[in-house]
């Protein structure tokens, strides 16, 4: 596919009317053809009405059609796998066998959401029949299902340039609820942000569907990200970045004269609890593991586990030793952008300005925008008494946490705010400290993983990638897994409809037999 740079509004690809920017390649800091253009507030307000023009023919699809049209963006992904691949490992530095990994793996999200779609369940399609004979009032018929919000505003990130970008899982949720999507492309991988957005544009085309289904922007500050938040046509935004970048969009949105849903998912740093008995049988095998995890993708991800929590005793040492040595081995490497780069270093450096001490370091950095892996400790008390220490350092850093004992772990464990994630690592002679943990976890996350590591995410109907703030602006949604699309629909009852009228999940022969609740029991007849 030869990259024009263009923006993608509905079928057009449209020139630029306002900038051009060239992707940056982090690891040789040289700019990378072409230009690739930026949006103004025509173009911004062309796509959001294309958007909204194309809501009622596309969120009244047919399941079968909506199921094949999301199949067809999977295994156009899957074509373009190796240049895709090979376009991030220049936009990104990291290597090209990750995204071909990614690219699989987010080209199943868009069959798994298929499937979604030909399950129905999301409907939550619900009749209470009529009971005429009720006393001391009759009812009438009231039928519930759940229809598609409107447009809904992507923003791709920046950390995980297909999953959780352009063709991401934000993106394959709401359109199998049925919302167009007007995708802001990230400017830290604009030529992958093309390469999907065309895989997507094109699919539109072939299913024959409103050419306003998807469109994609870019743009040269928040001005753009501003402008389609305010736009009073979109209905939802999807997020995913720092909280300042994430709050502020929430907050714009909360403003408008019809506040609208931003689902913003921002920062976590997935504290780790070792608890004694599983600290004194491996220690190391904790130690080492955790900071193999953290410093995947160079500690860029939202499921980084970055502060590990451990009693003072027996293994605490043999944990620390692992985790100096596997830092000592975790080679610098090149890190997003150098916005991300620069914002590690400061955040390094504002640890030990808050007391933590650098108890180890990976090899010097080589190149300009290398994050160096690093490992500090602090106190229970240093923690507890200082709170930026429990803040995320985007980047390959690590926490390591000595508390004096099991009362101070409860403490500190009460002190975290929201959280994606919490790791407990646990023992049989632990239980009665885990039950104890457990419920303050319960508090604070929206994953608890057990005698595990908590990334890879698995996407899945059972798959929770959500908390309560920061890590998310609403901790009742998930934006990872199937749950993803309960986001993008909400609740419509038709009371007293006559069959022909009702939409086809509603009517009395179940045309699609989908589950559905009949008088509070759940049935497919
Ligand atoms: P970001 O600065 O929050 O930006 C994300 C997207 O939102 C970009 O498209 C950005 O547009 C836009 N944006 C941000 N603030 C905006 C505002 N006030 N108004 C309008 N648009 C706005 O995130 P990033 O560039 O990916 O990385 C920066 C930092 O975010 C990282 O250093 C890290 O700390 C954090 N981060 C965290 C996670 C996580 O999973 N926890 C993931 C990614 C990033 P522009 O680029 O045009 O400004």
């Amino acid at each position: 596919m030869t990259l024009t740079g263009n923006l993608l509004i509905g079928a057009a690809g449209v020139p630029t009317a306002t900038g051009t920017m060239k992707a940056l390649n982090p690891a040789t800091g040289e700019l990378i053809e072409p230009e690739f253009a930026f949006a103004g507030p025509t173009e911004i307000d062309h796509a959001v009405r294309l958007a909204d023009e194309a809501f009622d023919s596309y969120s009244h699809s047919g399941p079968a059609e909506r199921a094949a049209f999301l199949d067809s963006i999977a295994d156009k992904l899957e074509a373009v796998k190796d240049e895709l691949a090979a376009r991030l490992a220049l936009e990104t530095g990291l290597p090209a066998a990750q995204f071909e990994g990614e690219a699989i793996r987010t080209a199943d999200v868009f069959r798994k959401f298929a499937t979604v779609v030909r399950q129905g369940r999301f409907l939550q399609a619900t009749i209470d029949p009529a009971q005429p004979d009720r006393q001391p009032a009759p009812r009438m018929d009231h039928r519930l299902q759940k229809v598609a919000l409107g447009p809904v505003v992507i923003f791709g990130a920046s950390n995980f340039p297909i999953s959780y970008s352009v063709a991401g899982g934000d993106t394959a949720s709401a359109l199998a609820a049925g919302c167009p999507v007007v995708l802001k492309a990230h400017n830290a991988h604009p030529g992958a942000s093309e390469i999907q957005g065309r895989v997507i544009q094109q699919a539109v085309g072939e299913a024959g569907l409103h050419e306003g289904v998807f469109s994609l922007v870019r743009g040269a500050g928040n001005e753009i990200g501003e402008a389609l938040v305010d736009h009073p046509l979109v209905r939802a935004v999807t997020f995913t970045g720092s909280e300042g970048g994430g709050m502020a969009l929430y907050r714009r949105a909360q403003q408008r004269p019809d506040p609208i849903p931003v689902f913003t998912e921002m920062t976590s740093v997935n504290p780790t609890f070792a608890l004694p008995a599983a600290l004194a049988a491996r220690g190391a095998e904790i130690g080492g593991g955790l900071v193999q995890r953290a410093m995947y993708n160079v500690g860029q991800a939202c499921l980084k586990p970055a502060v590990l929590l451990a009693v003072d005793g027996p293994g605490f040492q043999e944990m620390r030793d692992a985790a100096s040595a596997a830092v000592e081995k975790a080679a610098a490497r090149t890190m997003l952008t150098p916005g991300i780069h620069d914002a590690y270093t400061r955040n390094a450096q504002r640890m030990e300005n808050d007391g933590a001490t650098r108890i180890a370091a990976g090899p010097a950095p080589a190149q300009a925008w290398d994050g160096q892996s690093l490992l500090y400790e602090v106190s229970g008390e240093q923690l507890l008494a200082e709170p930026t220490l429990r803040e995320e350092v985007f980047g390959p850093a690590v926490l390591l946490v000595r508390l004096t004992g099991l009362d101070q772990l409860f403490d500190v464990a009460c002190a975290f705010r929201g959280q994606l994630s919490a790791t407990l690592h646990a023992e049989a002679a632990d239980r009665a400290a885990a039950e104890r943990l457990l419920p303050i976890l319960e508090r604070r996350t929206g994953r608890i993983v057990f005698n595990a590591f908590s990334i890879p995410q698995e996407v899945s109907y059972a798959s929770t990638h959500g908390g309560p703030f920061p890590a998310t602006s609403d901790s009742r949604f998930t934006s990872v897994g199937m749950g993803a699309i309960e986001r993008f629909v909400r609740p419509v009852t038709y009371q007293n409809f006559p069959d022909e009228l009702l939409p086809e999940s509603l009517r009395e022969a179940n045309p699609h037999h989908l589950w559905r609740v009949v008088d509070g029991e759940l049935t497919r007849n």
